[in-house]
């Protein structure tokens, strides 16, 4: 009789999930559990994170719990060292071993180590479109750019795996009982616009999403063309929040596009979304290769390419959206406000931070994991040091000229004039910067 413990991690899902789906084939019972961990050196942690990401986090390990339940199975939501929860959790329900999904970042593969030296602990790869094994050279051969990556990655063709069904869970062990997780401290910011963006946590929605832009809207059809978009739901697909947490797989959502293009006919738009996800594998794999290089001041070269002042009131202009650029403020009240920005905006923000006002790279990159729901470590410091020309790219600057972008991506101003009126509604005190 093998009895498990399943530590839910980035992977907030039952579908597709190759960690689940190995403990399911091997544990005859199971206990499930999702640590928020306490403590500033957890990027899932609470101290870390602002309200939207918290809530979108809550909400997915709601819908989480209620599809165990709906199976006879349930979620524990413990919160503290994830390291000690795990561990005493399995001690107290008699686990013999442990199961998750590898994660690739800093703290999160240490905690994973930590266990593996007290219990046999099974590390799944699970949160990439391409798996490991299947690329074409060792990790630490990643080509130094993108499209060298791609090309290799494309040169057969791509072959990515199928995706797991839900498994067949085993039960928990008897006399466990908990109460549904019902969170409370969901509430979202009042007084915004009726139609204003905004993202509800779980697998559910996650797939509600992925039908209204593919086969609702067709919106997929014409993505190479709106993806520069900035106002509303449907220029881009929305998924990264989903994709952040695990609620869905790159995997699903690749085999959902190839589903689409079978029905509906494939063209440059339902590629470019299998682009993208390239992009999303490309800097999951330099973190894999480079570990906490990533978080050097210098990114992945020798030294800056800018000069650093980090001057202390350009950095709470940037942060309230008080510079002198309506485009960047516009997007940086949209991402307070909303938890979300789109692809456009963070370059244009990004760009403005690094080298029109010389600020520290890895402070901006904070206030993003504070503020973006779809906050994603690799992503994250992937595209900062893209934008700061720090990382992999053969580019040494990414300088944008906002002025232009602006006039580009929001001739008429929309998008500037809406998000300028409500962040003048709801601003942000200047000593709530740190
Ligand atoms: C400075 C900066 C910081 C960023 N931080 C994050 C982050 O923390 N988390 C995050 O998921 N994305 C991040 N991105 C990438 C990108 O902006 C978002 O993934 C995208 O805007 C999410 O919107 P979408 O899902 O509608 O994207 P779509 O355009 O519909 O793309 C589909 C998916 O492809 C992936 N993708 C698209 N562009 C990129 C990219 N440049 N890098 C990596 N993956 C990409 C995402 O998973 C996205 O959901 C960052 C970009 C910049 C410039």
């Amino acid at each position: 009789m093998m009895r498990a413990l399943y530590w839910f991690r980035e992977d907030l899902r039952l579908l597709d999930n190759p960690a689940l789906t190995a403990m399911a084939q091997k544990a005859d019972e199971a206990v499930f559990v999702f640590v928020i961990p306490s403590g500033p050196e957890w990027s899932q942690g609470e101290e870390r994170m602002g309200d939207h990401r918290r809530r979108f986090m809550l909400e997915s390990l709601a819908d989480l719990d209620r599809e165990l339940r709906g199976i006879g199975q349930q979620l524990r939501v413990l919160q503290g060292n994830p390291v000690e929860c795990v561990l005493q959790t399995a001690k107290e329900w008699n686990c013999q071993a442990v199961f998750s999904q590898r994660c690739h970042t800093g703290e999160e593969t240490q905690s994973a180590e930590s266990i593996s030296t007290m219990i046999p602990h099974h590390v799944v790869e699970g949160s990439t479109l391409v798996h490991p094994e299947d690329l074409p050279f060792a990790v630490e051969d990643l080509p130094e750019i993108f499209s060298r990556f791609r090309n290799k990655v494309e040169k057969r063709g791509l072959d990515i795996r199928p995706e797991f069904p839900i498994p067949k869970l085993p039960p928990p062990p008897q006399g466990m009982e908990s109460t549904p997780f019902d969170p409370d401290g969901l509430q979202r910011l009042a007084g915004l616009p009726e139609d204003t963006m905004c993202f509800e946590g779980g697998a559910l929605t996650g797939w509600k999403r992925l039908q209204h832009y593919f086969w609702g809207t067709h919106s997929l059809s014409s993505y190479k063309q709106t993806r520069n978009g900035m106002l509303g739901w449907d220029y881009s697909s929305k998924f990264s929040p989903w994709l952040a947490w695990g609620c869905m797989s790159p995997r699903s959502i690749y085999h959902a596009i190839r589903r689409y293009e079978e029905e509906e006919g494939s063209n440059e738009s339902t590629y470019w979304l299998i682009f993208e996800l390239l992009w999303r594998d490309y800097f999951r794999f330099v973190a894999m290769q480079h570990g906490n290089r990533i978080w050097h001041a210098t990114g992945l070269k020798e030294s800056a390419r800018n000069p650093v002042s980090h001057h202390p009131l350009q950095w709470k202009a940037w942060c309230t959206g008080t510079t002198r650029s309506p485009f960047v403020n516009a997007n940086m009240h949209e991402l307070r406000l909303t938890g979300f920005m789109s692809n456009r905006g963070r370059q244009n923000v990004a760009s403005y931070a690094i080298h029109d006002l010389g600020l520290d790279w890895r402070a901006c990159a904070e206030w993003f994991e504070h503020w973006l729901i779809d906050f994603d470590p690799c992503s994250n410091t992937g595209n900062w040091l893209y934008v700061g020309g720090i990382g992999y790219d053969p580019r040494p600057q990414r300088k944008f000229d906002v002025d232009w972008q602006a006039e580009r991506y929001d001739a008429d101003g929309a998008y500037q004039s809406h998000w300028n009126r409500l962040g003048g509604i709801f601003p942000l005190d200047p000593d709530a910067v740190p």
